[in-house]
């Protein structure tokens, strides 16, 4: 097995010259240099991909082959194969695709493809999320508490089991705004990530995705029903840390559920003397 670098989130700003040569493409090469970054590059979409899937696998987020991560750097797209081992995947077993080039979904074309397999069944969704959000990472996890949040969402009834709400908890502070808006929220805003019912093929939950991209537009996650979640973000560290704080509250909010606490609750200001 090739030795899988350390991702590096804190450089997301590659320098000029190994920009250039991540980008440059040609239309009728297999543009394998997209996939052969070199070890030191770590925050290259081909690098980081296989090192942050294996993190992931290690939190049952990507087990059984579930799961996975995609990057956006300007037009180029990097995405994992469907049914790999997540934690064992390196840069050579990635697809790369064009945004630019996907008028049509059924017929995508891709830059680069590796001799065998095909591209994960989440791809769909993740050029959702950098088409319609620009995003520059996306994340799908199968995490236990997603899945526990939509099924008590769900013993909730029809009424009450399409997003999942929460507020006064200082983890909420992880998240952003919104769809280009500045800053995060506070401790006391009120985080509210939709709930799509899951379908039988991966690929079909697409339309419903877009559709609660639409119904809450400052969202950066949606819920699968009895499946598990999709987290986007502008950058790397962005997504990962919304992913992170997310499953935080997710697993913090069972457990209240467990204790009879609610998830909504009214928490007076506190007055300080520097005002805010
Ligand atoms: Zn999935």
């Amino acid at each position: 097995m090739s030795k899988r670098p350390e991702a590096s989130l804190d450089s997301q700003m590659p320098d000029a010259d190994q920009k250039r040569r991540r980008l440059d493409i040609s239309e009728n090469g297999d543009n394998a240099h997209l996939v052969t970054p070199e070890p030191h590059d770590h925050d290259h979409p081909a690098n980081l991909i296989p090192a942050l899937c294996a993190k992931f696998w290690t939190l049952g987020w990507v087990t059984g082959t579930g799961g996975g991560c995609s990057i956006r750097d300007d037009d180029l797209v990097w995405v994992a194969p469907s049914g790999v081992q997540k934690e064992l995947m390196t840069s050579s077993d990635l697809f790369v695709l064009s945004v630019a080039q996907q008028t049509d979904p059924k017929n995508r074309v891709y830059l680069h493809k590796p001799p065998a397999g095909r591209p994960s069944q989440c791809t769909p969704l993740f050029m959702a999320a950098f088409t319609k959000r620009g995003a520059g990472c996306c994340i799908h996890t199968h995490s236990h508490w997603a899945v526990l949040v939509t099924l008590i969402l769900e013993s909730q009834g029809p009424e009450k089991d399409k997003a999942f709400e929460i507020n006064n908890i200082e983890q909420v502070k992880g998240f952003g705004r919104g769809h280009q808006k500045q800053g995060n929220l506070d401790y006391h805003d009120t985080l509210r990530i939709p709930v799509i019912e899951n379908t039988s093929h991966e690929e079909d939950l697409t339309e419903f995705l877009e559709e609660a991209m639409e119904k809450y537009p400052d969202t950066y996650a949606v819920l699968v029903r009895r499946h598990g979640v999709y987290v986007w973000g502008d950058n790397v560290h962005k997504a990962k840390t919304m992913c992170e704080s997310l499953d935080y509250l997710f697993q913090l909010a069972v457990e209240m559920k467990q204790l009879g606490l609610p998830w909504i609750s009214n928490v007076s200001k506190v007055v300080t003397s520097s005002g805010r």
